[in-house]
């Protein structure tokens, strides 16, 4: 075993092998830019940039002509707010998401509230699902789109992606979904789930950080998107900006190679996880798996050691890459506002940890960290007992 030990991803993935020597020849050989339509070094590069756009849209089901280059999935959840809620400003100015999404959108729709917008946001149960009756009664007259991730990132919970999309193509409203955990862990087709637009990158799906897209929607409905970002007008008007090609070529063989493999990785990470859980659930008292009555990502653990603090836990075990409940909220003090959405207590939610295992995450390590966690957590309990905190 190679330490530490990494557990963690959902924050980020080890970019495969595979696609960094796919990228390779993109810095220095073939370094065009893409838009540069006079010469072979831009031919070669829009070549190249074509290729994954086919790949990337083939993970998803769509057509390559459905696919925006961006920056990640921040920079989509942006493009399909900022840009929906203008382009359709004529037609009404109310958003319907959920109070567990990223804060790529959760931020993005507090921006649109003091830009004159309404939005709802859902709640949702222990399990961190949605009510699709709470749903149905949010829709009102001015609603232009609804906004719900397919697979939470701090839990793994999936939303009812197709009933949404069945209930956003009956009121005629516009569905987004930030699919960022989702995409290469579970099959897409956005025909069959009514999805409008979808957010993606790559680096959570072993490919390089910076490369991302958002899905467009062109036929039933034809989805416009204003630009957020002028400027040379890439990308059919909707994200203008050189394209970052060796990132893009990286996003295409980590999406093909995705496609490829993915019923083998979800298998594998399944069967790893299930042994953690269970493993880590036997051994420690108390344990509890959050988001445990739903359907999860088969590569995420989140679970919760009621009284103990995840901080202390994670320092106790420096072998090991792992997350407290959530990464975007350990450099905070504040509780995972996914976690409180989902009734936690704080003191529940400041004991939880976030596991996420890879395609290359062995039976060995999960049986170490199985034995560590366990280890710190007895250790914690024995230290925090009331005996022990008596003779103080
Ligand atoms: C990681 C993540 C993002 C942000 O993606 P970046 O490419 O890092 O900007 C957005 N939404 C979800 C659900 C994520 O997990």
């Amino acid at each position: 075993m190679q330490f530490p030990l990494y557990f963690d991803n959902n924050a980020t993935t080890r970019c495969d092998p595979r696609v960094v020597d796919a990228m390779l020849p993109y810095f220095s050989q073939h370094y065009g830019n893409a838009a540069s339509h006079g010469h072979a070094f831009g031919w070669q590069a829009e070549e190249a940039v074509a290729r994954a756009r086919e790949q990337v849209a083939s993970l998803i089901g769509a057509d390559t002509r459905e696919i925006v280059w961006t920056s990640g999935a921040t920079e989509a959840d942006n493009l399909a707010l900022l840009g929906v809620a203008e382009a359709y400003a004529a037609q009404g100015g109310h958003i319907i998401t959920v109070q567990t999404e990223h804060k790529a959108v959760l931020d993005t729709a507090r921006y649109l509230e003091t830009q004159g917008r309404r939005v709802t946001y859902l709640p949702v149960d222990e399990a961190g699902v949605i009510d699709l009756g709470a749903l149905q009664d949010a829709f009102a007259e001015d609603t232009i789109l609804v906004s719900v991730m397919w697979a939470n990132n701090e839990t793994g919970v999936l939303q009812p992606i197709d009933e949404i999309g069945k209930l956003c193509r009956a009121r005629g409203v516009l569905f987004h979904t930030d699919a960022t955990q989702a995409a290469g862990r579970l099959p897409i087709r956005v025909d069959d789930a009514g999805i409008d637009l979808l957010s993606l990158t790559a680096h959570k799906t072993y490919g390089p950080k910076g490369a991302g897209a958002l899905y467009v929607r062109r036929r039933n409905p034809r989805v416009r998107v204003a630009e957020q970002m002028h400027g040379g007008g890439h990308e059919r008007g909707m994200r203008s900006g050189t394209l970052n090609v060796p990132g893009i070529v990286g996003f295409g063989a980590a999406a093909e190679i995705a496609a490829n493999e993915m019923a083998r990785d979800a298998a594998h990470t399944r069967r790893l996880r299930d042994m953690l859980q269970e493993g880590l659930c036997h051994a420690v008292p108390g344990a509890s798996v959050n988001g445990e009555g739903a359907e999860r990502l088969p590569n995420t653990l989140s679970i919760g050691f009621d009284g103990l603090a995840s901080d202390a836990l994670m320092a106790a075990l420096p072998t090991i890459a792992l997350s407290a409940g959530s990464a975007c909220t350990s450099a905070s003090v504040a509780p995972s506002h996914v976690l409180k959405a989902m009734g936690l207590t704080d003191r529940a939610a400041y004991g939880t940890l976030r596991l996420g295992l890879s395609r290359w995450t062995t039976d060995e390590e999960v049986d170490y960290v199985t034995e560590q966690i366990t280890h710190a957590a007895q250790k914690q309990r024995a230290l925090l007992s009331p005996e022990r905190l008596a003779a103080r």
